[in-house]
């Protein structure tokens, strides 16, 4: 077997080369590299993917996070409630802010925020929630929504892994996620579901008032130029990769498609032995699976993961440590927190290969092969 990625973003370019090609070309023949026609164009497209009010590009998943706290105007030492259990970026940029983190584990199941953990979290000065749709799986909003609305406190999506997801509220409507709470983060890098060709990342929010502030903070903190109203960054998704974007967001529901096949290959290889949990499927969630991720029991992991690499596969382990065990974040004093399942996880958690372009032959070795392994 040649060539198995964990990500495949040559396959992927060459069925749709020819109109990135182009769109490429046109955005250097106009020399419109900031803030050009397209950025404009897949902000409204976007907008429209979602069915939200406003999408605010910028330059990547780490900024739209911070610039989504900036902001909501929180000040030093505010809480802020996320898990551990996620990519660093959600969790730095509450620390870079001289906010404080506040964790609390995850489900075993899902591999996000555990609802109760999140309620007893709560206090007076929890001033933000971040819920991470880890993997691509939506976190279970419908509760999470009324418990921050019981409380006042703001809901910022970390949206980053699972963008073209869904989640359907118990009255059956449906929304994207990213869409339901104040303000959706998402990252364009270029492995996730919808990835340019560089960095990039977008804010959505249906608050118009929010947005204008999001605008502002995303760009030196001024409404009209030169006259700069409050501190704020510059970040901004370039017209190249807007151009990029605008292509693949067409085919992004045709990529979670893929996606998920895969992720149905692996499932039904997998499902019948007892030292492997595959990935839970909440009903509420249309998992978009950004990662495909086992858990292996009464394994050795890393003997596994050197043999699977002899034979050509890759595997991952995301994430070897958790946030809170992180240095970052020592004056928190948060690795020896109690978040038993948070723990857990890293010590079993394996990630497969998982993209839009893995063939039955390619899924059929790494099963088979896997299965081997495990014995
Ligand atoms: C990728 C990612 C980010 C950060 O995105 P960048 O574009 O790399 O800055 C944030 N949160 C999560 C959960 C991510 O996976």
């Amino acid at each position: 077997m040649q060539n198995l990625q964990m990500v495949d973003l040559k396959r992927q370019y060459h069925k749709i080369k020819t109109e990135i090609d182009t769109a490429v070309l046109n955005v250097i023949e106009s020399t419109a590299f900031i803030n050009g026609p397209d950025v404009q164009n897949f902000g409204k497209e976007l907008a429209a993917y979602l069915e939200v009010k406003h999408v605010i590009p910028c330059a990547n998943g780490t900024d739209a996070l911070q610039i989504a706290l900036m902001a909501l105007g929180l000040q030093p030492g505010d809480e802020v409630i996320t898990t551990s259990y996620t990519y660093i970026a959600t969790v730095e940029v509450v620390a870079l802010l001289r906010l404080k983190p506040v964790f609390v584990d995850v489900d075993a199941d899902t591999f996000t925020m555990n609802l109760d953990g999140l309620k007893k979290a709560i206090t007076p000065k929890t001033k933000a929630i971040i819920p991470v749709h880890l993997y691509g799986q939506c976190v279970d909003m419908e509760p999470l929504l009324a418990i921050a609305k019981e409380h006042n406190i703001p809901i910022v999506e970390d949206n980053a892994q699972a963008i073209g997801g869904t989640y359907t509220f118990s009255d059956g409507t449906k929304k994207k996620t990213g869409s339901m709470g104040i303000i959706g983060c998402t990252s364009f890098f270029p492995s996730k579901n919808l990835g340019a060709y560089g960095d990039g990342g977008a804010i959505f929010t249906n608050d118009d008032a929010l947005a204008e502030t999001i605008k502002m903070v995303a760009n030196h903190g001024q409404k009209a130029k030169y006259y700069h109203e409050i501190v704020g960054c510059n970040s901004r998704l370039d017209s190249m990769q807007a151009a990029i974007l605008r292509i693949k967001l067409r085919h992004l529901d045709e990529y979670c498609t893929a996606r998920r096949a895969a992720a149905d290959f692996y499932d039904s290889a997998f499902k019948n032995n007892h030292k492997i949990v595959t990935p839970y499927r909440a009903p509420y969630s249309y998992h978009v699976f950004h990662q495909y991720t086992l858990q292996v029991k009464g394994v050795n992991r890393d003997e596994l993961q050197t043999k699977l690499a002899e034979r050509k596969i890759p595997s991952m382990i995301y994430y070897p440590v958790p946030c809170h065990k992180q240095n970052m974040l020592k004056e928190y004093g948060s690795a020896n927190l109690d978040l038993p399942v948070t723990n857990m996880l890293q010590d079993c958690v394996i990630s497969l290969p998982i993209h839009t372009e893995l063939t039955q032959e390619e899924l059929s070795y790494i099963t088979t092969n896997f299965l081997e392994l495990i014995g």
